[in-house]
């Protein structure tokens, strides 16, 4: 597909961010570019669209500019997963493990019923330790987890997750 190698193009790499000796992806740069950022959410529109997936979840922060659009497109619901005490309602909670202490995500009870088919999307997969809190989240409450979509897939980071990922990233497409 020749939409992702532009893509990826448009990722900014950032070394030494937010701290010395990562090399930070920047999607920033990606949404200045109104085709690119266009046929990144199609590129997951085309594989999710009548899929039956009713709900799409997306994980602070990113995952909250890529997921709406795809909801809209596919004709799901989206639902936030959010930090700590962000949410206002009544939530329930899943903590994980960082590379120094951990983490935690909420979603608002309610948001999402048992039954319903469901696809996590973030803007990018490290150790996975993020989309293990999403998908435990929407299981914890019933739904099936269809796959885990992120633009970015750091391949050599991925071991330490602690569960199985179905994922699909546009960056494992780039190769
Ligand atoms: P993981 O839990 O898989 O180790 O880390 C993934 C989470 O950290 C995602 O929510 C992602 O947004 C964020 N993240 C980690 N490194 C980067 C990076 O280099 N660029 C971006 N954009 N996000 C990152």
């Amino acid at each position: 597909d020749p939409r992702v190698h532009d893509i990826k193009t448009k990722i900014r790499v950032v070394p030494n961010f937010p701290k010395p000796g990562i090399m930070f992806q920047d999607i920033t740069t990606l949404l200045l570019d109104p085709k690119a950022f266009k046929d990144t959410v199609d590129l997951f529109v085309e594989r999710y669209k009548g899929k039956n997936i009713s709900v799409v979840a997306g994980v602070e922060a990113r995952g909250f500019i890529f997921g709406p659009p795809i909801a809209l497109a596919i004709g799901a619901k989206f639902v936030p997963l959010r930090k700590p005490r962000k949410l206002p309602g009544e939530v329930i909670r899943e903590e994980y493990v960082l590379e120094y202490g951990t983490d935690c995500l909420e979603m608002h009870i309610g948001a999402v019923e048992a039954g319903e088919r469901a696809l996590v999307v973030d803007d990018l997969i490290a150790t996975g330790g993020t989309l293990c809190a999403a998908m435990n989240l929407l299981e914890h409450v019933g739904a099936e987890v269809v796959e885990c979509a992120c633009v970015i897939e750091l391949p050599d980071l991925k071991s330490t997750a602690i569960r199985t990922i179905k994922l699909f990233s546009a960056g494992s497409a780039i190769g």
